[in-house]
C-alpha cells in the first residue's frame, strides 16, 4: 500500500479487503477517525472492529500504531496483513534487537502501515520517543477494557496508557472492546482521557449464535453426544473451572476420538503456546480450557462454546461465547448447571479473597448469571438486556425454541423451606441438600436413621417427588435467593425473601427441566447468518478447497484462515466463479489475494468440475 494515502475508505474496503461494504457503525467510526477526532468504539466480538482502525491507518499519512496486550497473537495478525498486502509488523518481547532494530528503522523510514505494541513496551521512554520521531497516523487501544479496575481483564500497564493525550495531542485515538456495560465504559472513557471522543455504541447482539443453557446430569457424556451429532469435526472451545478439570475432560475427549487440546495457567508456557498455535492453525481442533484461554482469539470459525461449569458473570460468559462464530456463521453456546455448581460457586465466594464489599459484587454477579440460567423467557433478551440493550425474543435460544413449562411449585417450596427451618431448630444444626432430600422423601436410610429425622414432623411430606425433581427445585430456590448454601458442605440456610412465601403472600412457578434430547436444532428458525447447507457437489467442493487451503497455510506457517476465512469459501461455492473477475466480486477475495491465489483457487474449481 504505497500510495494509499489518497484512496478513500471504501476503496481501501474493496481494494484491499475485498468487502462489499461497511457494517453497522464501521463507516462512521472510520469517518471520525480519519477526520482526526478520538473514538471510543463498543463493538461485539466479530462485529468487526479491526477495520475501525486498520483503514484509518491506511487512509491517513503515517503508521498505524496499535496497542493490544495480545503479544502471542500479534504474529498472527501482523501474517493475517501481510496476506492483504498491508505492510505491518510488531513489537515485543520475542524480538531480538536486531529484529526490533530492523522494525523500528522502517517504522521511521514510513515504511509501515500499522506497527503493533504490548502496552508495557509503548510506556517505555525509549519507545515513547521513537515515536515522537516517527509520522503517526493514530493510536488504537485494543481490549480497551484491560484498563478498567474493576473489570474482569485488568492490565496494571493500560494505566499508563493515559499520557498518550497529552504526549500527542494532534494524534486521534481509538479505543476499542467487546465489554459493553455501562461502567465499563465510563471507567475506560475516563482513565484513556477521551473526553473528546465521539462513542459508538454498536447492538452487542450476535444473531448467529444460538444460547443453550441445559440442566446437568452427567456433563461428560451430555458434552460427548453434544460434540458427536452437532458438531464432529469442528473447531470448539469448552471451558471449566479448574485446572484439573480441564486436564481430565481434554484426555477423555481424546480417549473418544476429538481432538482435544488441553489450556491452562499451570501447563509449561512451551506447551500453552504450542496448543494455541495448533488450535488456530489447524482445522477442527477441540480446546479444552480454563478463562486463561480465549481473549483476542479472532480464530473465525469456531463453531461452537461449551461451558461445563458455571461462569462467575453474565460478562464473562457473553466474552467467552461471543468467540463462536466471528464469521457469521452459524455457531452455538452450549452450557449445563445444575446444583452443584451453584454450591461450589458460592462457596467459592465466601472464601474467596477480598473484602466483603469485593464478596457482595461477586454474589452479585453470580445471582444475574443464575437468572439467566433460569430465564423461562428468551435468553438472548436478557443478555442484551444485561448490556442495557432492550430487544424482542429472538427465535434462536433454547427457550424461545422450545419454550419451558412451569408449574406451581408454591406448595413444594413451602415444604422446602419448612424442612430446612426445622432441621435447625429441632436439631439445631443445618445441613446439605442431600440430607434435606432426605427429610422430605422420607428416604430411610443410614444417614437419616443415624440422625433419627423420622421424628421430624416434615419427614416424608415431599414423597411427590424424585430426587432429581427435589434438586431442581433446590437449585431454582437457590438461583432467587429464597434459600443461601454456606460453607465447605453447602448446607442451606432460609434466605431473606422467603418470609412471604411461607406465609403464602406469593405464588412460585418454576421450570420443569426439559428432557434430555439429541439435537435441538430441529424446526430452529436461524436469524442472520446463512443456513449453510450445501448439496453433495457442492460439499465436496468446499472440502477441496479447504484442503488446499490447509496446504497454503502451512506452507507459509500461517492460520488457515488467514489465507480465506470460511465464509470466503462458502462464497466461492456458491458462486463457482470461473474466471479470475467472477472471483474478484467474491466477499473477501481482495486485490493481493486475486493476485496470489486466484489461479490456484481456479484450477481447484476445476478440477472439481471436470
Ligand atoms: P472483532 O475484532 O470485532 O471481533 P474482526 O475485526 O476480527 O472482529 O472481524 C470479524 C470478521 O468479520 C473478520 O473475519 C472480518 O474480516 C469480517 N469483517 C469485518 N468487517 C467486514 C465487512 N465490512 N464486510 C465483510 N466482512 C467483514
Ligand atoms: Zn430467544
Amino acid at each position: 500500500m504505497t500510495s494509499a494515502a489518497t484512496t478513500s475508505p471504501l476503496d481501501v474496503l474493496h481494494d484491499v479487503f475485498g468487502y462489499e461494504e461497511f457494517r453497522g457503525t464501521q463507516a462512521a467510526v472510520v469517518d471520525q477517525v480519519v477526520g482526526g477526532g478520538d473514538a471510543v468504539v463498543l463493538m461485539p466480538t466479530g462485529g468487526g472492529k479491526s477495520l475501525c482502525y486498520q483503514i484509518p491507518s491506511l487512509v491517513r499519512a503515517g503508521t498505524g500504531i496499535v496497542i493490544s496486550p495480545l503479544i502471542a497473537l500479534m504474529a498472527d495478525q501482523v501474517a493475517a496483513l501481510d496476506n492483504l498486502g498491508v505492510r505491518a509488523a510488531y513489537l515485543n518481547s520475542s524480538l531480538d534487537f536486531e529484529e526490533a532494530q530492523n522494525v523500528e528503522n522502517a517504522l521511521l523510514a514510513g515504511e509501515l502501515d500499522l506497527l503493533y505494541l504490548a502496552p508495557e513496551r509503548l510506556v517505555l521512554p525509549r519507545t515513547m520517543q521513537l515515536l515522537e520521531r516517527a509520522q503517526v497516523a493514530l493510536f488504537a487501544i485494543d481490549e480497551a477494557h484491560c484498563v478498567s479496575q474493576w473489570g474482569h481483564d485488568f492490565r496494571s500497564d493500560y494505566l499508563g496508557l493515559g499520557v498518550l493525550a497529552e504526549r500527542f495531542p494532534t494524534v486521534p485515538r481509538i479505543a476499542l472492546t467487546a465489554t459493553a456495560t455501562p461502567a465499563t465504559h465510563a471507567e475506560l472513557t475516563e482513565r484513556l482521557h477521551l473526553e473528546n471522543a465521539e462513542h459508538f455504541v454498536a447492538s452487542f447482539d450476535r444473531p448467529n449464535i444460538t444460547y443453550r443453557i441445559e440442566p446437568k446430569a452427567s456433563a461428560r457424556s451430555q458434552l460427548m453426544s453434544f460434540i458427536s451429532t452437532e458438531h464432529p469435526g469442528d473447531s470448539g472451545i469448552v471451558y471449566c473451572l479448574s485446572r484439573r478439570g480441564v486436564d481430565q475432560l481434554a484426555e477423555a475427549l481424546a480417549a473418544r476420538g476429538v481432538t482435544a487440546l488441553p489450556y491452562h495457567a499451570g501447563l509449561p508456557s512451551e506447551v500453552r503456546a504450542e496448543n494455541q498455535a495448533r488450535f488456530l492453525r489447524e482445522d477442527g481442533i477441540v480446546m479444552v480450557a480454563t478463562i486463561a484461554f480465549g481473549m483476542g482469539i479472532d480464530k473465525p470459525d469456531v463453531r461452537f462454546v461449551a461451558h461445563l461449569d458455571l461462569p462467575r458473570s453474565v460478562e464473562g460468559y457473553y466474552q467467552e461465547t461471543g468467540r463462536a462464530g466471528r464469521d457469521g456463521l452459524p455457531a452455538d453456546a452450549w452450557m449445563v448447571y445444575g446444583l452443584g455448581d451453584v454450591v461450589s460457586q458460592r462457596r467459592l465466594i465466601e472464601s474467596g479473597e477480598g473484602d466483603l464489599a469485593f464478596r457482595r459484587r461477586a454474589m452479585s454477579h453470580l445471582d444475574s448469571m443464575l437468572a439467566l440460567c433460569e430465564t423461562v423467557d428468551c435468553r438472548r433478551v436478557q443478555l442484551l438486556r444485561y448490556f442495557d440493550e432492550e430487544s424482542e425474543p429472538c427465535g434462536n435460544c433454547d427457550t424461545c425454541i422450545t419454550p419451558p413449562v412451569t408449574w406451581d411449585a408454591t406448595v413444594a417450596v413451602q415444604k422446602l423451606l419448612s424442612a430446612v427451618i426445622r432441621l435447625d431448630r429441632e436439631r439445631g444444626q443445618r445441613f446439605g441438600s442431600g440430607q434435606v432430600i432426605d427429610v422430605l422423601r422420607g428416604n430411610d436410610n443410614e444417614r437419616s436413621r443415624s440422625a433419627d429425622h423420622a421424628s421430624l414432623s416434615v419427614w416424608g411430606v415431599g414423597s411427590d417427588l424424585s430426587e432429581a425433581e427435589w434438586k431442581t427445585v433446590i437449585r431454582q430456590v437457590l438461583a432467587r435467593g429464597l434459600l443461601e448454601s454456606h460453607g465447605d458442605y453447602g448446607v442451606l440456610v432460609v434466605g431473606e425473601e422467603a418470609g412471604p412465601v411461607l406465609r403464602g403472600e406469593t405464588e412460585i412457578s418454576l421450570r420443569v427441566d426439559p428432557k434430555r434430547t439429541g439435537s435441538k436444532k430441529t424446526g430452529a428458525k436461524r436469524r442472520g447468518g446463512s443456513e449453510v447447507a450445501l448439496d453433495p457437489a457442492e460439499a465436496s467442493l468446499f472440502e477441496a478447497l479447504r484442503a488446499w487451503r490447509g496446504e497454503q497455510a502451512k506452507e507459509q506457517g500461517v492460520p488457515a484462515y488467514v489465507v480465506f476465512p470460511d465464509a470466503t469459501l462458502y462464497g466461492i461455492v456458491e458462486a463457482k466463479p470461473s474466471t479470475i473477475d467472477e472471483l474478484g466480486q467474491i466477499s473477501g477475495v481482495g486485490l493481493k489475494k486475486l493476485d496470489r491465489y486466484g489461479p490456484a483457487v481456479l484450477e481447484v474449481i476445476g478440477a472439481e468440475a471436470g
